[in-house]
């Protein structure tokens, strides 16, 4: 509801921000995913992250024990935060939800040797033309000369640890990274010295090897969703779901299915649905919802498990007759309780905003 102002919020009704991770090939976008996976998995929690299709969701309590000081749980009240999977800036331009990117925020990853290029640029130039806040994470710092990795550790701690001629020369290539996002048009600075980080990129220093500065990099997309987007995650939980198409895939029993990121209300098994279709609008119903079985079960013939419902934000597979030609980053909405015209009529309004991006992979 538009009207919800802050004082009568209901902090149960938050959703989980979506971050992106964006960069130039082999800058280490896949590393710090799966950094992020190994870690959270390695604090030992039961559900310290759920595999969503297409997507991992750390709760806050995980992102809390991963970053020790730098995020006390207490100070939040979003739930978390749910990477998508899929790295890559195409993947991103193609992932459109209300007009503006899917991802709430994104992570631009830059090797901190390697500094800016050809798609690091194009990633600028995505993320600026979205509107999409971002952070960049200046990556690979342990493979400075002299560098004594503290696996882990904050970024301060690992670098006040370092020797003053290691420290240089990650100096160095970063504020070569500050000045090419300067050249870009962005006034950039590491991120313990930026005051507003509305208007000023905040740079991480990390390794995705050595998890160095990750701590940080969570902190900082914790803070940024918490301080500057709170009212954005302020959604209806129990209302008709609204999400974007990530991808369309056979399965096995199911035929075509669609992955799906949900970024509000709810989906339900029997849910009557509208889909964005190369031929316009599909109109069917929900026959299943699936997920893959949690990492610690034993790998059985089913891959998938079954669930009633599923809540924004999170990624699902949607199984229902006469997907074939349901569209990679089309619009997915639940009628429920709305006129099936109207509903029509909105995904129709999206699809017409899409550009179909052929260099798709
Ligand atoms: P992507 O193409 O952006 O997904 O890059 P990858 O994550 O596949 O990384 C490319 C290569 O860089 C791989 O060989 C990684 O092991 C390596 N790499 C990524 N991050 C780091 C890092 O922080 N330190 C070091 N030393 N190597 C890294």
């Amino acid at each position: 509801d538009a009207n919800n102002d802050d004082a009568s919020a209901d902090p149960g009704s938050l959703r989980t921000p979506i971050v992106a991770v964006l960069g130039h090939v082999d800058h280490g976008k896949t590393s710090l995913l799966d950094k992020i996976r190994g870690s959270a998995v390695s604090e030992g929690e039961a559900g310290a992250i759920t595999q969503h299709i297409g997507a991992t969701a750390v709760p806050l309590d995980t992102v809390s024990s991963m970053a020790g000081e730098l995020v006390m749980a207490d100070d939040f009240d979003l739930p978390g935060l749910l990477f998508i999977d899929t790295p890559g800036h195409h993947s991103f331009s193609t992932l459109r939800a209300r007009g503006g990117a899917l991802a709430d925020i994104a992570v631009l990853v830059v090797d901190v040797n390697d500094g800016f290029q050809p798609q690091t640029k194009e990633a600028l130039d995505i993320l600026q033309r979205t509107g999409t806040p971002f952070v960049v994470a200046a990556n690979k710092i342990d493979t400075t000369p002299g560098w004594n990795p503290n696996p882990k550790a904050p970024v301060q701690e690992t670098y006040e640890a370092q020797t003053d001629r290691a420290r240089q020369r990650l100096d160095e290539n970063l504020y070569e990274i500050i000045g090419q996002l300067s050249d870009s048009g962005f006034s950039a600075d590491l991120y313990w010295r930026v005051q507003n980080f509305q208007n000023n990129i905040g740079v991480v220093p990390i390794s995705a090897m050595t998890g160095e500065g990750v701590p940080d990099l969570l902190a900082v997309l914790m803070g940024l969703s918490q301080r500057y987007m709170k009212e954005e995650m302020e959604i209806d939980l129990t209302g008709p779901g609204k999400g974007t198409v990530l991808e369309v895939k056979d399965e096995k029993g199911f035929g075509a299915t669609l992955d799906v990121v949900l970024y509000d209300g709810t989906v339900e098994e029997g849910d009557r649905i509208v889909v964005g279709g190369v031929e316009g609008p599909i109109v069917t119903e929900v026959r299943a919802l699936l997920r893959p079985r949690a990492l610690s079960e034993i790998r059985t013939e089913a891959e998938f498990e079954r669930l009633d419902s599923v809540q924004a934000a999170s990624g699902v597979k949607l199984a229902a007759p006469d997907l074939d030609d349901a569209m990679a980053g089309a619009p997915v909405r639940v009628v429920r309780g709305r006129h099936l015209e109207k509903v029509i009529d909105e995904v129709e309004a999206e699809l017409s905003e899409i550009e179909v991006d052929t260099e798709d992979e």
